[in-house]
């Protein structure tokens, strides 16, 4: 299979200078945070790619007046822990159980795929999800993904 160990800190890096200037344009800034040791993930690299791309752009789109949205990685208990985090405008609670269906949007241009598409390919990684948000604050996506090196 196309599945490859890759050090995750430099992945998301590269999703970061993708989305950097487009993000800066509408003052947003993308505050990168890594733990300093190897965050090894056995992957598709294009399609954790595309999940990452999907988080950001959710968490850009959700600050229409700028902000910061913090990236940061870590390994804990022999999972590799990425976490994206916004200062926007949040999801309202009953509104929680439905971002990750397809065609779900509350944009005016959205597809609403993107997290369906997001989910599915964490599901593929063994991995899982998780958001915690407040409306007008902001909202946390933590996805934890088997570290390719164990403990
Ligand atoms: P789309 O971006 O095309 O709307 P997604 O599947 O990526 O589709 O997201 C579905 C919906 O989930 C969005 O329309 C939005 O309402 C909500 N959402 C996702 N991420 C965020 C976020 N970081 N902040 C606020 N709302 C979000
Ligand atoms: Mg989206």
């Amino acid at each position: 299979n196309v599945y490859k160990q890759v050090d995750i800190k430099n992945l998301l890096h590269d999703v970061s200078a993708l989305l950097e200037t487009q993000a800066n344009l509408n003052n947003i800034w993308i505050r990168q945070e890594y733990e300093d040791c190897k965050l090894l993930l056995q992957c598709d690299q294009n399609q954790i790619k595309q999940v990452f791309i999907n988080l950001l752009k959710n968490a850009i789109d959700a600050m229409p007046a700028g902000g910061n949205v913090y990236l940061s990685c870590k390994k804990a208990d022999g999972k590799i822990l990425v976490e994206v985090k916004d200062e926007g405008e949040g999801i309202p609670e009953e509104l929680l159980i439905k971002i990750s269906e397809p065609f779900f949007t509350t944009k005016e241009k959205g597809t609403g795929l993107g997290l369906m598409i997001t989910y599915k390919i964490i599901e593929n990684h063994s991995g899982s999800v998780s958001v915690q948000s407040k409306v007008n604050e902001g909202t946390i996506f933590t996805v934890s993904f088997p570290a390719a090196d164990g403990p």
